[in-house]
C-alpha cells in the first residue's frame, strides 16, 4: 500500500510513523509512506500557504495553488490515486471504511487542513473523498490522517506481529471486544474469571463471545442489530437476558 500525506507539519508524521508497526510494514515492503511539506510547493520567500478569507471573518484559509502543485507532484509518478481530504464535514470514519481503504489498490493521498480550513476549490478540483474522524473539530488534519492510516495499516496482512490480532477486535465482528486479563490472577481482591485459567479452549471461546455480546448489549446495543451473528450468539444473548432479569429479580 502506498500512502502519501500533504501537511505543513511533516514532523508529526515522522515521529508517529517511526513506531514498530509502521517500521515493520515499511521493511516488509507492504507499506510505503511519503510525507510532503505543503510549504515546499509555495513560490514566495515566506513560503505562504494561507490567506485571509474572502468575505471577512476570523482565521486564515489554505490557498489552492500550493495544494494543486503538491498533488500534481505526488501524482507525477503516474500511480492511480485516491485523494482524501480530512475534514469534519466528510463521511464518518469507521472500521468498515478502514477495511475498504486497506483493500484499496490506489495510492491514498491525504490532504491535511489547518486554520479555518482549505479553499473550497481544492475539494472540488482535487479531492475524491472527504473523511471525518468524528463530530468534533480538531486544530488540524494531521491527527485525523494518522488515525486513518493507523487503522488501515493494522488491517494489511503482515503488518501486525500476530496475524490474528485484528480478527477478534472491537467492530471486526460487528460487536465490541471481550474483556482481557493478564497476570496476576488476583489483584487488589479482583480475580481473573476462573474459566480463563481452566485451559479449556472451547469454554474460553464461549465465555469470550458471551462477554463480547454482553458488553455490546450494554454499551452499544444498536450494533447488535447490524452485527453478523451466528446461531450460538442468539442462545448466548438469551442467556444474558435471563441473567439480567434474574439479577433484577434479586434486587427487587
Ligand atoms: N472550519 C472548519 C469547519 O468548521 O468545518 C474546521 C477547520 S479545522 C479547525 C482545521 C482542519 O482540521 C480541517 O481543515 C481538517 O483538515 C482538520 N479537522 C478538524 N476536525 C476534523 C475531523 N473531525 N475530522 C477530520 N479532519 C478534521
Amino acid at each position: 500500500m502506498q500512502c502519501d500525506v500533504i501537511t505543513i507539519f511533516p514532523g508529526i508524521f515522522h515521529e508517529y510513523l517511526s513506531l514498530k508497526i509502521f517500521e515493520r510494514a515499511l521493511q516488509k515492503g507492504i507499506l510505503r509512506i511519503g510525507v510532503h511539506n505543503l510549504r515546499d510547493y509555495t513560490t514566495d520567500r515566506h513560503r505562504t500557504v494561507d490567506d485571509a478569507p474572502y468575505g471577512g471573518g476570523p482565521g486564515m484559509v489554505f490557498k489552492p495553488e500550493p495544494f494543486s502543485r503538491a498533488v500534481a507532484s505526488v501524482k507525477a509518478d503516474g500511480l492511480e490515486t485516491c485523494a482524501i481530504m480530512v475534514s469534519p464535514q466528510g463521511e464518518k470514519f469507521n472500521q468498515r471504511t478502514a477495511q475498504t481503504l486497506a483493500e484499496e489498490k490506489r495510492r491514498l493521498l491525504f490532504l491535511c487542513g489547518r486554520y479555518e480550513g482549505v479553499d473550497e476549490r481544492v475539494r472540488e478540483a482535487l479531492v475524491d473523498r472527504e473523511i471525518s474522524v468524528g463530530d468534533y473539530v480538531l486544530t488540524g488534519g494531521e491527527l485525523p490522517a494518522l488515525v486513518i492510516i493507523d487503522a488501515i495499516v493494522r488491517l494489511i496482512p503482515g503488518a501486525l506481529g500476530d496475524e490474528h490480532s485484528t480478527e477478534e477486535e472491537s467492530f471486526s465482528w460487528g460487536i465490541l471486544d471481550y474483556p482481557h486479563y493478564t497476570r496476576p490472577p488476583e489483584w487488589e481482591g479482583r480475580k481473573v474469571p476462573e474459566v480463563l485459567l481452566s485451559g479449556n479452549h472451547g469454554e474460553i471461546a464461549r465465555w469470550r463471545r458471551k462477554e463480547a455480546l454482553r458488553r455490546t448489549l450494554h454499551r452499544r446495543p444498536e450494533l447488535i442489530d447490524t452485527a453478523s451473528l451466528i446461531e450460538e450468539d442468539h442462545t448466548l444473548l438469551l442467556e444474558i437476558k435471563e441473567e439480567q432479569s434474574d439479577e433484577s429479580d434479586r434486587r427487587s
